[in-house]
């Protein structure tokens, strides 16, 4: 299992920190007692074009022996590509600024990994836009009306969640793309139909300066 921190470094900074990045200690999902550090492992990350190391440290709980990797916000779940370009990407085709292939050269990454995460946020806009409407509204923010395109429509509820976000500490450093990944356990193109969005109904994510 996986928990996102949000982490504000950028992929270079933090992959240059190695081992050493404070991470914040969370409680245990289940047994809401702090969890201890307990190894962790290296994996890679793209972000601006170039494609870094980085070290997920991993806690454990004492009370229940479940495990948690501990992903940066930037990290999506089994994408070697950083939440912000592939964010980058989504946002403008959904913007309605251009098509996949310019989008994709904008973000210096090829048309078809583009498309590929299109199709995928594509797939679940629909849930993305409930949850992020409902967290909008949970944060008392703007109610956005559902549209009839579910890809503008997520993006969408995406932006009013997090502008709601934002005027809570910490979160508007961290943009609306790491926001977006934070609630979602890492999961935004996961194809999965599990529901990462237990995260909001539980208030799980983890707001930023509680380490
Ligand atoms: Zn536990």
């Amino acid at each position: 299992m996986s928990m996102v921190w949000p982490c504000p470094l950028t992929v270079d900074a933090y992959a240059s920190m190695g081992r050493a990045v404070r991470v914040p200690r969370p409680e245990c999902p289940s047994c809401l007692v702090p969890v201890v550090f307990w190894s962790g492992y290296w994996r890679h990350v793209r972000g601006q074009e170039r494609e870094r190391k980085i070290f997920i440290p991993r806690v454990r709980c004492r009370a229940c022996g479940v495990s948690h990797a501990m992903l940066p916000a930037f990290v999506l779940v089994r994408r070697l590509d950083a939440a912000e370009p592939v964010g980058a990407v989504i946002g403008r085709v959904a913007g309605g600024a251009c098509g996949v292939r310019r989008a994709a050269a904008a973000a210096g990454v090829p048309y078809t990994t583009a498309r590929g995460w299109v199709r995928r946020f594509t797939a679940r806009a629909g849930e993305l836009a409930v949850s992020f409407s409902a967290l909008a509204a949970e944060l008392g923010g703007e109610v956005v009306r559902p549209r009839p395109d579910p890809l503008r429509s997520a993006v969408a509820a995406i932006g009013a969640a997090f502008t709601a976000a934002a005027g809570l500490p910490g979160w508007a450093a961290l943009g609306r793309w790491r926001f977006a990944c934070a609630v979602t356990g890492g999961s935004l193109l996961a194809a999965s139909a599990s529901s990462p969005f237990l995260m909001i109904g539980r208030r799980r994510f983890m707001p930023p300066g509680s380490r």
